[in-house]
C-alpha cells in the first residue's frame, strides 16, 4: 500500500494540499457495452485520490503556483508568438507591452540603484505635523523604510483606497477609449470599429513598493475576427503606442460622492509606459518570451509576497491590528475598514477586500481573442497523461462515466515533508535539465 500512497503525492507533483477525491470512472465501448476501462478509488490507499489545491500563490502552494506560472507563461506567449490554437501571424500583428501605474497619493521613502538620494529639498522644513518633507539618505530596496510615506498624516489613504476600489473600471474605461482614439485617428464611426479591427489584452496586477497596484498589459491589434484575420493597413505599432498614451491621459472615473470625502477624480498616473514588442527578426523592443516571463512571475506572488495585504480576509478590525503588515499597510486596510462602514462606499465593499487593500480585481485577466485558456491548457494537460496512463484505445466509440465527491484535504504531518521533499525533487530535476541544455553543444530553449 505504502509506494501507492506515494505515487498518488508524486502525482500531484507535491502539492502542499491536495483535494481528496473519492469516486470512480468507467469508459466502456458504446457499441458491445465492453468496460475498457475502470478506476475506483475504492483501491487505493484511503479510499481515496488526491488532486493537485491548483493555488496560484506560491506562499499557499510552491508546487502548484510553479504549475500556475508555467500556465500563464504559455497563455501569454501563445497571445504574443502563436501555438495553442493562436495562429503564428499574430507575431506580425501590433503588440505593446503597455505599464499602467496609480498616481502619487504622497510622497514616500523610494530606494534608488545609481545612489541618488531619496528625497532632497533643500531647506523644506517640516509639514503641519512636525515631520521633515524631504529625505537626503540613500535607501536600499531592501531597508523596510522604503515605500513608507515620509508623512503618514499627509498621505491620502481615503485616495489610495478608492484608486484600488475603481481600477477595474479604470482599465475598463481606459480599452474603450483606446478603440474609440484608434477610430477616430482613421476616421471610422465607433461603431464601426469593430467590423474592422479587435484589441485583445492580457494584463497583471502588481503592487509597487508603494502598497498601489500597477498594471502590466499586453495589447494587440488584429483583424475583424481577432488572431485568424490580418488588422487593417493603417494598424501600425506607432499608431496603437500613441492611442494607448491618448487613452490613458483621457480616462476619469469619479468615485460615489460623500459628505467626508466628497467625489474623488481618479484617473491613471503619469507615469506610463507603451513599448512595441520585437516581431520576427526584429532586433528593436522587447522579446515575446521575456515579456511572456515576466508576466508570469507576478501571477504567483501572493499578497505576502509583495509585502502589501495578507493572502487571508479580515473579518473584524482585530484581524488588522493582528496582521504582521507595516505601519502604512495596516494604515491602508484600517481606511478600507473604516470608508466600509459609510453607506455610500457598500457596493465598493471595502470591507471584505481590506486584505487587498480595496483592489478587488484579478491578478490575470485577459480579453477571449487574446490566446488559449487556463482550461484548455489543463485538459490538455489531463489529456495528455490520460493517455499515457490508461491508454484507452482509440476507435470505437467511447462513453465514460464519472462520479466523484469531495472527502476532504491537506496531508498528514508525514505526508507533508514527503510531499515537500517530491516537489524539491522536480525543481532539482528542472535546474539539472536546464545545466544539460546549457552544456556545450546544447542549447538553451
Ligand atoms: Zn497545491
Ligand atoms: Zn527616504
Ligand atoms: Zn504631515
Amino acid at each position: 500500500m505504502f509506494p501507492r500512497f506515494l505515487e498518488q503525492i508524486a502525482a500531484t507533483g507535491g502539492c502542499a494540499h491536495p483535494v481528496h477525491l473519492s469516486g470512480s470512472t468507467t469508459t466502456r465501448d458504446v457499441a458491445t457495452g465492453e468496460v475498457l476501462h475502470h478506476y475506483d478509488t475504492r483501491t487505493e490507499p484511503g479510499e481515496r485520490l488526491f488532486v493537485r489545491c491548483r493555488n496560484r500563490r506560491a506562499s499557499v502552494c510552491a508546487p502548484c503556483s510553479r504549475l500556475y506560472a508555467g500556465d500563464t507563461f504559455h497563455l501569454v506567449r501563445a497571445g504574443l508568438t502563436g501555438g495553442k490554437s493562436v495562429p503564428v501571424q499574430v507575431r506580425e500583428r501590433p503588440r505593446l507591452f503597455v505599464t499602467l501605474t496609480a498616481p502619487s497619493f504622497g510622497p514616500v521613502h523610494r530606494a534608488t540603484t545609481d545612489g541618488q538620494r531619496c528625497r532632497p529639498r533643500r531647506n523644506a522644513g517640516t509639514c503641519e505635523h512636525n515631520r521633515p518633507v524631504s529625505c537626503g539618505a540613500v535607501h536600499d530596496v531592501t531597508e523596510s523604510v522604503v515605500g513608507q510615506p515620509l508623512c503618514p498624516g499627509c498621505y491620502d489613504y481615503p485616495a489610495h483606497v478608492l484608486w484600488h476600489a475603481h481600477a477595474g473600471q479604470l482599465w475598463d474605461r481606459f480599452t474603450r477609449a483606446t478603440r474609440r482614439t484608434l477610430a477616430s485617428a482613421v476616421g471610422l464611426a465607433q461603431a464601426r470599429f469593430r467590423d474592422h479591427a479587435r484589441l485583445s489584452f492580457a494584463k497583471v496586477a502588481e503592487y509597487q513598493k508603494r502598497a498601489a497596484v500597477h498594471v502590466h498589459a499586453v495589447v494587440r491589434l488584429d483583424g475583424p475576427d481577432g488572431p485568424h484575420t490580418p488588422p487593417p493597413a493603417w494598424a501600425t505599432p506607432e499608431l496603437l503606442t500613441s492611442a494607448v498614451h491618448t487613452a490613458a491621459r483621457s480616462v476619469l472615473v469619479r468615485s460615489p460622492y460623500s459628505p467626508s470625502i466628497g467625489e474623488l477624480e481618479l484617473r491613471w498616473g503619469t507615469q506610463l509606459d507603451a513599448r512595441p514588442l520585437r516581431a520576427f527578426g526584429d532586433t528593436d523592443g522587447l522579446a515575446d518570451d521575456a515579456v511572456a516571463a515576466y508576466v508570469a512571475k507576478y501571477v504567483t506572488k501572493g499578497a505576502t509576497d509583495t509585502a502589501a495585504g495578507t493572502d487571508y480576509r479580515l473579518l473584524t478590525r482585530d484581524d488588522i491590528d493582528a496582521a504582521a503588515v507595516s505601519p502604512h499597510i495596516r494604515a491602508l486596510m484600517r481606511t478600507c475598514w473604516h470608508l466600509g462602514g459609510l453607506p455610500e462606499y457598500a457596493p465598493l465593499r471595502l470591507r471584505a477586500w481590506a486584505h487587498t487593500l480595496g483592489y478587488r480585481g484579478h491578478i490575470l485577466t485577459k480579453s477571449r481573442a487574446y490566446s488559449t485558456s487556463y482550461t484548455a491548457l489543463r485538459t490538455q494537460r489531463a489529456e495528455h497523461q490520460r493517455s499515457t496512463e490508461t491508454r484507452v484505445p482509440d476507435g470505437p466509440e467511447v462513453a465514460t462515466d464519472s462520479q466523484w465527491r469531495y472527502v476532504g484535504s491537506g496531508h498528514t504531518p508525514g505526508a507533508t515533508l514527503i510531499a515537500a521533499g517530491i516537489a524539491d525533487d522536480l525543481v532539482l530535476n528542472r535546474e539539472l535539465a536546464r545545466e544539460d541544455l546549457r552544456a556545450p553543444g546544447g542549447e538553451v530553449e
